[in-house]
C-alpha cells in the first residue's frame, strides 16, 4: 500500500531530477550564447540562426489593407488585417480546426489544398463580390517550421517540427506550393512574405512598442526571434548587396528548440530521454523535448506510468483494464492537463484533478494520487518556465540589452497558471536581480503578452516588404 511519506520520498526524488538550480541556468545561458554564435557562423551549428530579411524596424506608421495565414500546430487561422498608423490597427479573423491526421498525411497536396479552402472561404465571406478587378491581397504566410530564406517572400523548409511530419515538403520552397493552390482557386492573393510566428510577434509588438526587442513562442514549440547586425552574421558576408552595411539590422528567427542538440548542458532526466528515443526524430531538438506543449504531457505519463509499475499508484487498476491501457497512451495528454492541474484552487480535494482523471484516463484519483499529480504537475511546468527563457538570456546577453521587453505568445505561456511568475523568476536567478533586491515588477527584462503577432505581425512584415520593393 501507499503511505503518504513513501509517495513524497519519491516526488523528492524526481523532484531533484527536475531541478534547475540558478548556477545551472548561468551554465546553460553560457552554452546558448556560443550556440546562438556558432549558429550564425559560416560553418553553422546546431540553431539555425534563420536570417529572416526583415530590415527594418517597425515603427508603428505603417499603413494598409493585408491578409495574413498561421498555420500552428493545431489551427489554421486566417486574419484581415487593417494597419492603421499611428500604432492602431484593426483584424478580422476565423480559425479553422486543422483535420485529424493533417499533420502526417502523406500527400502534401492535402495541405497545400487544405489551406488554399480556408483562404478561399474566409476571402468570400469578407468580398462576397470579389475585389476590384486587378487587384491583388498581398498575403503574409507566417509558417512556424524552420525555413531557410533568401529573400522575405521564399522558405524552404529545413525539417518539420511540432509533430508535423508530411513528405515531399522538406527541402521545397513552400510559397509556390501554396502560390499554386491559390491560383488554382484563381483567388486574387500574393503571398509577399513568409514569417515565422516569432518574428510576427516581435515585429507586431514593436509596432505599438519600440523598447520590445524579442519575440517569443511557448507553445507546441519554443522558440525566439531578435535583431542582429549584419555584420555578425558571418554565413552571410558575400551574399548582400553591396549598399547593406555591417550595421544594418536583420531580424533572426533563431530555432532554438534545437539548442543542445549535442546534451551538453541541458540536465536531462530519464524521461526525456524516454520521450527522445521513442520521438520520430531522436537526437533532434532537445530544448524543445523538455519545454514546450507537446511534450509536457507525455512527460507527466511517462513518470505515472514508471510509478503504476512500481505499484505506487492506481493499484485498483489491473494492468489489462481500459484505464491502464489509455494510461499507456503515448501522447494521450497535453499540457493543458497539468496547467488544469495547477488551475486547481481546492487543495483539499482537488475535485478539479479528480475531473480532469476521470475524462482522459476514467481513472478515480485517490487523495494521495491527486495530491501527487499536483506535485508532478509543478515540478514539470515549473521546469519549462525555469530552462525556456534561457533563451531570452542568450540573446540578451549576446546582444548586451539590459532592460526591454520580449513579447510572448502561445498557449503555454498564455494559459498555464503561474508560468509568466516561474519565467520572470527563472530570469532573475540568470541576471542576479535577487540579490540586487529588485522587485519583480522592475526587473529590467519584461515577459509581456505579444500584441497578435501571426496576424499583426504578418501583416506590418508584408507592408515593410512592400515598402522595400
Ligand atoms: P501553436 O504553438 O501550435 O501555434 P498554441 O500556442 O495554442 O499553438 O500551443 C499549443 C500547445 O499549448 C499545445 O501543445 C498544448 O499542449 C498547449 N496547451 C493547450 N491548452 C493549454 C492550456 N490550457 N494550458 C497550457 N497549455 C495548453
Amino acid at each position: 500500500t501507499i503511505t503518504s511519506q513513501h509517495l513524497s520520498d519519491r516526488v523528492l526524488e524526481i523532484q531533484d531530477a527536475f531541478e534547475v538550480s540558478p548556477t545551472k541556468l548561468k551554465q546553460i545561458v553560457a552554452h546558448f550564447v556560443e550556440e546562438l554564435k556558432k549558429g550564425l557562423s559560416a560553418k553553422g551549428g546546431n540553431i539555425p540562426m534563420i536570417p529572416v530579411w526583415v530590415m527594418d524596424y517597425p515603427n508603428g506608421t505603417e499603413t494598409g489593407d493585408y491578409l495574413a495565414i498561421d498555420l500552428g500546430g493545431t489551427n489554421l487561422r486566417v486574419v484581415l488585417v487593417h494597419l492603421l498608423g499611428g500604432q492602431k490597427f484593426e483584424t478580422e479573423q476565423e480559425k479553422y480546426h486543422l483535420p485529424k491526421g493533417m499533420r502526417t498525411t502523406r500527400n502534401r497536396d492535402e495541405l497545400f489544398e487544405f489551406i488554399a479552402d480556408c483562404l478561399e472561404k474566409f476571402f468570400y465571406k469578407l468580398h462576397p463580390n470579389g475585389i476590384e478587378k486587378g487587384a491583388l491581397l498581398p498575403l503574409g504566410f507566417t509558417f512556424s517550421y524552420p525555413a531557410s530564406q533568401t529573400r522575405i517572400d521564399t522558405g524552404v523548409l529545413q525539417r518539420w517540427t511540432k509533430g508535423f511530419d508530411i513528405p515531399n515538403v522538406e527541402g521545397e520552397d513552400v510559397v509556390p506550393l501554396l502560390m499554386d493552390k491559390i491560383n488554382e482557386k484563381k483567388l486574387p492573393i500574393k503571398v509577399v512574405a513568409l514569417i515565422n510566428d516569432t518574428a510576427g510577434a516581435l515585429v507586431a509588438s514593436r509596432y505599438t512598442d519600440p523598447t520590445t526587442e524579442m519575440g517569443l513562442i511557448f507553445g507546441t514549440g519554443v522558440n525566439g526571434a531578435y535583431y542582429d547586425r549584419v555584420g555578425n552574421i558571418e554565413k552571410l558576408k558575400g551574399k548582400l548587396l553591396p549598399d547593406i552595411t555591417d550595421d544594418s539590422p536583420m531580424l533572426i528567427n533563431c530555432e532554438y528548440g534545437s539548442f543542445d542538440n549535442e546534451h551538453e548542458s541541458l540536465p536531462r532526466t530519464k524521461y526525456d530521454i524516454l520521450i527522445d528515443e521513442q520521438s520520430p526524430r531522436p537526437g533532434q531538438q532537445a530544448f524543445e523535448k523538455m519545454t514546450a506543449g507537446y511534450y509536457l504531457g507525455e512527460l507527466i505519463r511517462l513518470i505515472l506510468v514508471e510509478l503504476y509499475e512500481e505499484k505506487q499508484v492506481f493499484q485498483k487498476y489491473s494492468k489489462d483494464s481500459e484505464q491502464i491501457k489509455l494510461l499507456y497512451t503515448p501522447y494521450l495528454l497535453d499540457t493543458s492537463f497539468l496547467a488544469e492541474i495547477e488551475g486547481d484552487q481546492d487543495l483539499e480535494n482537488f475535485p478539479e484533478v479528480v475531473r480532469l482523471f476521470q475524462e482522459f484516463l476514467k481513472i478515480e484519483p485517490t487523495l494521495d494520487e491527486r495530491r501527487l499529480s499536483r506535485a508532478l504537475s509543478e515540478i514539470i511546468g515549473n521546469r519549462s518556465a525555469r530552462l525556456s527563457v534561457c533563451g531570452i538570456g542568450a540573446a540578451c546577453t549576446k546582444m548586451n540589452i539590459k532592460k526591454c521587453h520580449c513579447a510572448a505568445d502561445g498557449s503555454v505561456f498564455h494559459k498555464y497558471p503561474k508560468f509568466p511568475e516561474r519565467a520572470a523568476d527563472s530570469l532573475a536567478d540568470i541576471f542576479g536581480w535577487k540579490e540586487e533586491n529588485i522587485h519583480p515588477r522592475n526587473y529590467p527584462i519584461q515577459i509581456v503578452p505579444s500584441q497578435d503577432g501571426s496576424g499583426v505581425g504578418a501583416a506590418v512584415i508584408a507592408a515593410l516588404a512592400h515598402a522595400r520593393q
